[in-house]
């Protein structure tokens, strides 16, 4: 315990947080790693909330008259310090979510990686020129700043999902407002004090242009129900943006719903067996099958069936799981007891549907929860293989046509990320085509985790529909006007209408 608290007093001391915030709050952080308490955050309330959103609108009004390339100068002194502070960022996010340390320093990269693409976008946030109708006249687009940015963010990437908003959202001139997962307050505090530093170097951004408020699920409902904040931006359970996708609605704000799923790969007959291994290996176990795009299902084509699942059993006998500080482990633990619990009631779930489950054991006592990752030989696709679990379950099922195979593919909730491993070009082209995969993610060959930056990243169905990051992504966090001019002395009207007066 006290080894522990040591050293993220080292480390949330070496990144500039105030000790006042995180060391006498009411709100506990727990590491997964041992169970342990290792901070005790200060919650936001009603008049704090109140404040901040005050402070972030008065920010956006002054912010949105700076040029957009002067708005990447200060998104381009962010990723600078990004960089300088990576290794201990990278380690908080180890210590307080639980992942190995590859995988957190792979989210901190996410992060300089989405500020690099903001930079360059600054100096490309384009209408377009259209061709009007009317003699005289010229018709352009204009992409204008929204306002508030409110972002909700899950605990399974306490920081990258952030900055993919908050690059985007500074570029495109609004203010940001964050509430991180009540699960990983500690890389919030973190993540705040660094782009500080960044608006400090900058010197005369308005104050209050990113802020953080720290909370659980009351203080996102305040964000998504304030009319100071525009866009909400939200990342979570399916269960959570049911929650609020009616209440931003209620009021005609913007939503960007990026929620659970349950993602399906495909291996079919002439795979690369090896490459197939390693993406769903990677794909399943990765994170401790708490990532998003985690692969949940598998489809094997009969003719291949006994022996690639039987390597994949080998896999999993294989993996090391194990505390991400004391060795090279490649699974840690997960979040917390509630997710053992929700692990345990789905492999019983699929036991009584007729699975065969192989691995699943719990591989500690006490107050963390390691679990050696799940394989479970499913009949057919039916109970907790309808659902996410958040935790290493891979549901493993047989096909021997690849249309049926894709229709069960589809047939589930979410609509998130999803795969295909073939050498055959007909069978790729199939799973990529319009009546293939229906996900907002469908890869060939590589496994459906690990998303770049540069892509629109995002899904469908109960997924929430949003897109975040790469590609024109920046869209959502602008308002488009469209503007006519008429610079001759005639006033002819639009579809050849009269009207004289
Ligand atoms: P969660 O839904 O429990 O919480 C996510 C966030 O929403 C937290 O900050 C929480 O405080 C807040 N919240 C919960 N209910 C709310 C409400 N009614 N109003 C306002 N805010 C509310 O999710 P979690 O356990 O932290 O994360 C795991 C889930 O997130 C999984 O379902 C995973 O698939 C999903 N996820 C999705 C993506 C994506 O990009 N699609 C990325 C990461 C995680």
């Amino acid at each position: 315990m006290r080894e522990m608290g040591q050293k993220i007093g080292r480390l949330l001391g070496g990144l500039g947080v105030d000790p006042a915030l995180w060391a006498d709050g009411s709100m506990p952080s727990v590491t997964p790693l041992t169970g342990e308490e290792v901070g005790r955050v200060r919650v936001a309330d009603a008049a704090v909330i109140d404040e901040r959103l005050e402070r972030a609108t008065a920010a956006f009004r002054s912010w949105r008259h700076v040029p957009p390339p002067r708005r990447g100068e200060l998104v381009r002194l962010w990723g600078e310090e990004l960089r300088a502070a990576k290794d201990d960022l990278a380690q908080l996010v180890t210590i307080e979510a639980g992942k190995i340390a590859s995988e957190g320093a792979g989210e901190v990269q996410e992060m300089i990686d989405i500020c690099d693409f903001a930079v360059g976008l600054s100096r490309q946030l384009y209408g377009l020129t259209i061709a009007t109708e009317r003699p005289g006249h010229r018709m352009m687009e204009q992409w204008h700043p929204l306002g508030v940015v409110g972002v909700i963010s899950a605990f399974n990437f306490p920081v990258a999902v952030w900055a993919w908003n908050a690059a985007l959202a500074l570029v495109c001139g609004n203010s940001v407002v964050w509430k991180p997962s009540e699960k990983t307050p500690l890389t919030a505090l973190a993540v705040q004090a660094i782009f500080d530093r960044a608006v400090a170097r900058f010197g005369d951004a308005p104050e209050g242009l990113a802020q953080l408020l720290i909370g659980g699920r009351e203080v996102g409902e305040a964000l998504v129900d304030d009319p100071r904040v525009a866009l909400v931006s939200a990342t979570g359970s399916t269960r959570m943006g049911r929650a609020v996708a009616p209440r931003i609605a209620a009021r005609f704000a913007r939503a960007i719903l990026e929620l659970g799923g349950n993602n399906g790969a495909i291996v079919a007959p002439s795979a690369d067996l090896d490459l197939a291994l390693r993406g769903i290996a990677f794909g399943a176990m990765g994170t401790a099958g708490q990532r998003c795009t985690t692969t949940r299902r598998l489809f094997v084509h009969d003719s291949i069936y006994e022996g690639f699942v039987g390597r994949l059993k080998a896999a999993y006998a294989s993996v090391a799981v194990g505390n991400p500080l004391e060795g090279e482990v490649l699974v840690g633990p997960l979040i917390d007891r509630a997710a053992f619990e929700a692990m345990e009631a789905a492999l019983s779930a699929a036991r009584a549907a007729g699975g065969v489950v192989f691995g699943g054991e719990r591989v500690c006592e006490g107050a963390s929860y390691y679990v050696k990752p799940a394989l479970v030989e499913m009949p057919s696709q039916t109970g907790p293989v309808l659902e996410e679990t958040f935790a290493p379950i891979l549901y493993v099922m047989r096909y021997d046509d690849l249309d049926a195979a894709i229709g069960q593919h589809n047939a589930v909730g979410a609509g998130l990320s999803s795969a295909i491993f073939t050498r055959d070009l007909t069978e790729a082209e199939r799973f990529l085509a319009a009546s293939g995969s229906d996900c907002g993610i469908a890869n060939v060959n590589l496994g459906t985790s690990g998303a770049e930056i540069g892509g629109a990243f995002g899904g469908e169905k109960e997924t929430g529909g949003g897109r975040e990051s790469g590609s024109d992504a920046w869209r959502a966090y602008m308002r488009r006007a469209t503007n006519t001019i008429n610079y001759s002395d005639a006033l002819p009207l639009a579809q050849g209408v009269s009207f004289e007066i």
